[in-house]
């Protein structure tokens, strides 16, 4: 028992959402496997089904790594349509003290040595400090994402219109400009109380003790040099990244592989929308024609589409209904033999792994973005949500992904999608996004090797929690 109880032990805490719990726990395992830390995850809920994250957390080597669900909070008082930030950030901040007193057990258990909350957990810094313990904020976007919300609260003091309307791109040190129009969702309406939520937390960033990103010097050196220069604004900042799952971390999905397994080498192009995102009904119509008219071979994870939200799935993944009943009548009929369509979820990983597969049509959720790099996908970008817009550009910018157009109305059409799909799978702009992911791909991998940037980053972090304890 006393051996037990000396290994040092970090608390995290993710935010609701697979896309938040996945790094986490590929943090979590190289705490474990290459600096001797145990770890528990405190996982507040709002009692939303989390099947999708309790298959990860199961998967996890239980002896070092355990988990405790926190009392879900209630929300009987939000109205329906509040956005998913807020939803996200009022999980955290009304599981405060049920936080505190699971830490308060834990630690009379064992020898805890820092507390590390995600993107939206900088409200629980406060637990932190009250219960004396070093806090740390795991960012599990990009280093651009994390130098937007360290300027916002500049931002939000000098500039008082919509961001949207601003007439020239804001630069951020080291990163590709940006529109008004693609920063994240919730500064796209100052008046919406996730602006003021995403304000706060973002004011916060400059009290943990460290900041922890998953990204990597090969992915942004700009962004990530920038951020590492010493300044009283912030606290260091370490890049891990990238972190993704392993395949074998995945389970089954055994269909999707064995069709893949069919298929020409590099021939199918993946297209999904992350664990949340859902398309308009039109919207949905137009990418399955799209889709068909491209006559290339695709695997696509289909959502119900909701004409309210782009995230609709966000807190639970699967779709409510039958998405199959939303397609073009005939669909699947025409293209089974060049497609396969499956409902609501794919072994991503294991889809991102497989030779057959040659392309990305992904929503630019960030993690999206790692596994496909790692694995030397190129893209194509269809952002919906979060910050999902802003890495469009930069994927873009870095060459790796192409972006199709919208119209007026807001839709990607049918010939549009078909076209882009084309110059991915067939033409020259897809050869050199495809040559420039597998550049990236192997010197992102360098990154955490023995002797890479991020090994040594996460090397400095754990003797500093070793040390101080
Ligand atoms: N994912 C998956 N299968 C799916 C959809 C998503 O395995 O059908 C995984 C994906 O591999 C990634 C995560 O869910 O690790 C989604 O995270 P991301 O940041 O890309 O997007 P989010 O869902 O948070 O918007």
């Amino acid at each position: 028992m006393e051996e037990i109880k000396q290994t040092p032990r970090i608390a995290l805490l993710p935010s609701p959402g697979i896309g938040h719990l996945i790094p986490l726990t590929e943090f979590a395992k190289r705490l474990v496997f290459y600096h001797d830390f145990v770890v528990t995850f405190l996982i507040p809920t709002d009692g939303s089904p989390i099947k999708a994250q309790e298959a990860v957390l199961n998967s996890l080597p239980k002896s070092s790594i355990n988990y405790v669900l926190l009392p879900p909070v209630n929300f009987d008082d939000l109205s329906k349509d509040v956005k998913i930030e807020t939803r996200i950030f009022l999980t955290i901040s009304r599981s405060l003290l049920s936080l505190e007193n699971a830490l308060k057990v834990i630690m009379a258990n064992s020898h805890v040595v820092a507390l590390i909350v995600d993107s939206f957990g900088t409200d629980a810094l406060d637990v932190a400090k009250e219960l004396n313990l070093p806090s740390y904020l795991f960012f599990t976007s990009n280093a651009m994402t994390l130098s937007f919300l360290l300027e916002l609260p500049k931002l939000d003091a000098s500039y008082s219109g919509e961001y949207r309307d601003m007439t020239e791109p804001l630069k951020l040190p080291g990163c590709v400009p940006l529109h008004g129009v693609d920063l994240v969702d919730p500064v796209q309406d100052r008046k919406d109380e996730a602006y003021a939520l995403l304000l706060h937390q973002s004011k916060r960033y400059k009290l943990p003790n460290g900041i922890i990103v998953n990204s990597c010097l090969d992915i942004e050196p700009g962004a990530l040099m920038a951020l590492q220069e010493k300044s009283p604004d912030r606290p260091p900042v370490y890049p891990v990244g990238p972190l993704i799952r392993t395949a074998t971390s995945e389970s089954d999905g055994s269909q999707c592989l064995e069709w893949l397994d069919d298929q020409p080498r590099g021939s199918v192009l993946f297209v999904s929308f992350g664990s949340g995102g859902t398309l308009s009904s039109e919207q949905l119509t137009e990418l399955a024609l799209g889709l068909e008219m491209s006559e290339h071979r695709f695997l696509w994870v289909v959502r119900s589409p909701s004409d309210t939200a782009v995230n609709a799935s966000y807190f639970s993944a699967q779709s409510a209904k039958d998405p199959f009943d939303f397609l073009p009548s005939g669909f699947l009929e025409r293209t089974n033999h060049i497609g396969l369509v499956v409902s609501s979820w794919a072994p991503q990983i294991r889809v991102l792994t497989h030779g057959s597969t040659g392309g990305f049509l992904s929503h630019c959720g960030w993690n999206s973005i790692l596994e496909s790099i790692v694995h030397g996908v190129p893209l194509i970008a269809w952002p919906l949500y979060a910050e999902q817009k802003m890495n469009a550009v930069m994927l873009h910018d870095m060459k790796v992904a192409l972006r199709p157009q919208f119209d007026e109305n807001g839709l990607i059409r049918r010939d549009e999608i078909a076209q882009v799909v084309k110059v991915l799978m067939e033409g020259e702009e897809g050869k050199e996004a495809r040559s420039k992911t597998e550049d990236l791909k192997h010197a992102a991998a360098a990154n955490l090797s023995e002797n890479g940037s991020s090994t040594k980053s996460l090397a400095e972090m754990a003797l500093k929690w070793k040390i101080h304890n």
